[in-house]
């Protein structure tokens, strides 16, 4: 792949908008300058979706120099909310960009937007229409047929300008008038087709208050807001494309100083999830999740408190690249892009998930011997830590087997293992209930192997985690999986949803018992439980005394198995 090297030093891929912006620097448009915008509705939480084209567009200012505008298009009075503003503007200063003093709304621009709609009126190139939305759609045509004129279409502008104000005013029902732009009902282009550019809605905003009864549609605004703005390219993903004509319809009519330049990009599916900010209420709604911040969302809320890092998402962004056609990612890449950042800083510790208990029958009852332990292998930096060894340890239950396959290296009687940081151990008996389970293992230690080694050539193939048991801290552990059970949710209409969960998405796993330095974790470290994966503190329900951990990801990594295969 070919890459090159962004100004902050880290190599980031090449894709067909930047080849874009080359050319348009070579010839000095826009006197060669770049400013981009995200332009997110408040009406849901971010999601990784979003998080790629924050990363474009905020990327793609970084890289040339140039700016980037966080704008909130909020057109919609009904579904905005201020909670999913400020949620937005915590998502993208997470993710590590930073608008400066260039935060806008689209409602900011009303009053603008309606002039330049009287001026359409006044080109004659708009029209105030009573037909009922059935009706519009019955003139509107087919991709085959073309549409048919509006009766109202030859409205004189005298009386379009009465009737748009009146509209303003509040003189109208709802639904009883639309304004639209008067272009072409017979364009090949259904969007052409007279589309509608403001309709009549008595409902409160969030920012205007009950200042307008009418509201400008979004194909209207957002080509206008970006030519106030002075953006140079405005970046959408592929569905606006058939808008296009529009957008420039627009600004060539109403011949604003600037004109923005749209250019659309595919938008990023990731399979087993949903992607839509509707689909995404609607789990929220009908508490089918836990909240737009619950671990298995796809939100960058959500990922956050998994305990993935903005640096994973931006690399994955990145990774993903930037195409013209539609796809879809797998999940296992998210999850490889996130265990690869991870891997670089997270503390090693050990944390028995279910434990078993494990005696040591010829260690001294009151002994504790303080090993010492390597912090990270990948960053002899971060040091090392000491952990309490003693008689009584705890095990993963499924580090033992009384009878065991052949090929099996854990535990089993008879068998000696290395515990990590620790001894050889050597399983001596086994203890179990009336019914049969097992309730305790035996052991005898070698005394020589301290530190997981012995000098007398002997080899263990089997090394297993421990925690020493009195000294351990216990907690809850929340282990996560793939929120459905189907590869394409989004194909399924709302009332599916719950049907395919994924039962396991889910995995609480009470008294856990950890290393006693876990007990003072908190929501800015990330672990590394060894062999079992990569953790956080919760940072919602988690209290001192009752620690709850997330695993963001656990160990296995199908996705690096799969480069190796190809020779990445
Ligand atoms: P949704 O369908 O999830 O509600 P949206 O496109 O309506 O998404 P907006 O708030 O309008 O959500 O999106 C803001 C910006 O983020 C837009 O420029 C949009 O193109 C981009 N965006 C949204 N979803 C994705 C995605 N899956 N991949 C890439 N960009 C996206
Ligand atoms: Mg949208």
């Amino acid at each position: 792949m070919e890459e090159n090297k962004a100004k902050n030093g880290t190599e980031l891929q090449t894709h067909f908008i930047k080849q874009i912006i080359d050319k348009d620097i070579e010839n000095n448009k826009n006197d060669g300058k770049v400013h981009t915008r995200f332009p997110p509705e408040p009406n849901g939480y971010l999601h990784i979706g979003h998080a790629k084209s924050i990363c474009l567009n905020f990327g793609l200012a970084k890289e040339y120099n140039g700016f980037c505008n966080l704008r909130f298009d909020d057109t919609n009075p009904e579904k905005e909310d201020v909670e999913y503003v400020d949620s937005i503007k915590d998502d993208v200063k997470w993710l590590g960009f930073d608008w400066d003093d260039r935060l806008y709304f689209a409602s900011d621009y009303f009053d603008k937007l309606y002039n330049y709609a009287l001026d359409l009126i006044k080109m004659g190139k708009a029209f105030v229409c009573d037909l009922s939305g059935k009706e519009m759609r019955e003139y509107r045509g087919t991709l085959t047929e073309p549409g048919k004129n509006s009766p109202y279409r030859d409205r004189t502008i005298e009386e379009n300008i009465s009737l748009f104000e009146k509209m303003k005013n509040g003189e109208f029902d709802e639904g009883s008038k639309v304004l639209r732009a008067k272009i072409d009902m017979s364009s090949p282009n259904i969007n052409m087709r007279d589309p509608v550019i403001y309709r009549i809605r008595k409902i409160d905003h969030h920012r205007t208050g009950s200042k307008w009864n009418v509201y400008p549609m979004y194909d209207y605004t957002h080509c206008i807001s970006d030519a106030i703005e002075g953006i140079t390219h405005s970046v959408c993903t592929l569905e606006f494309e058939d808008h296009r004509p529009l957008y420039d319809w627009i600004l060539d009519t109403l011949e604003t100083e600037k004109h923005p330049q749209q250019i659309e990009f595919a938008r990023l599916n990731i399979n087993y999830t949903v992607m839509s900010k509707r689909t995404l209420l609607y789990l929220v709604n009908e508490g089918i999740v836990d909240g737009w911040d619950d671990p298995r969302m796809p939100t960058i809320s959500g990922l956050r408190r998994r305990g993935v890092s903005p640096g994973a998402i931006r690399m994955f962004a990145d990774q993903i690249g930037i195409a013209k056609s539609n796809s879809i990612v797998d999940i296992a890449f998210l999850d490889y892009c996130i265990r690869e950042d991870l891997n670089k800083y997270a503390k090693r510790v050990m944390g028995v998930l279910e434990p078993l208990k494990l005696v040591i029958d010829n260690y001294p009852e009151d002994k504790v011997e303080m090993l010492p332990a390597i912090n990270n292998p990948e960053d002899p930096e971060m040091g090392e830590r000491e952990i309490p060894f003693s008689k009584y340890l705890y095990i993963e239950k499924n580090d033992f087997m009384e009878d065991p396959p052949k090929k099996y290296f854990r535990l089993s009687p008879g068998k000696e293992i290395r515990l990590k940081h620790a001894f050889y151990v050597k399983c001596i008996r086994v203890e179990k209930d009336e019914a049969g389970n097992i309730t305790e293992i035996g052991c005898t230690y070698d005394p020589k192997t301290k530190g997981g080694w012995s000098d007398d050539g002997r080899k263990v193939k089997g090394t297993s985690h421990w925690v020493s048991a009195k000294h351990a801290v216990s907690a809850e552990i929340r282990l996560y999986d793939k929120l459905f059970n189907m590869e394409n949710p989004s194909e399924l209409e709302n009332s599916e949803l719950r049907g395919n969960i994924n039962p396991e998405s889910i995995i609480v796993l009470k008294n856990c018992k950890l290393e006693p330095s876990l007990s003072d974790a908190d929501d800015t470290i990330n672990y590394q439980f060894l062999r079992q994966g990569y953790f956080v503190l919760d940072q919602k329900d988690s209290t001192k005394d009752n620690l709850v951990f997330n695993r963001t990801v656990s160990m296995r990594d199908t996705w690096a198995k799969l480069m190796k295969k190809m020779g990445k």
